[in-house]
């Protein structure tokens, strides 16, 4: 069961005249997807069309997570333990800060 709903909805511009669009209706599809029908600002033009918002990955995780959503994860490192390559062995430095400049050649006169 859908239910339909007037929202504060992102704008996006018509895709004919590149004018404002308004948003007329809002449609709630699944709790990932919503179906938005937007009408074109300029009377001339007069587009009417339907977008679709979806949420497409997470970017922190929930504090109430529901068992029914899966979704990727944006950036692992904020999410949870990190993950362990098979080359997590032998981590390169990022940059040359921290890293000891060899002894200086010792010569020896006489
Ligand atoms: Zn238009």
């Amino acid at each position: 069961m859908s239910k339909i709903t007037r929202h504060r909805l992102p704008t996006i511009s018509c895709p004919h005249c590149g004018a404002r669009s308004m948003v007329r209706t809002s449609e709630e599809l699944d709790n990932l997807v919503r179906e938005i029908r937007f009408t074109c600002s300029d009377e001339e033009c007069n587009h009417s069309f339907l977008a679709q918002l979806s949420i497409i990955r997470t970017i922190r995780p929930s504090g109430k997570p529901n068992p029914k959503v899966h979704l990727p994860v944006a950036n692992p490192q904020l999410c949870g333990p990190k993950p362990r390559h098979a080359n997590d062995d032998t981590p390169e430095p990022a940059n040359d800060v921290g890293v000891t400049p060899p002894p200086a050649e010792i010569t020896m006169s006489g």
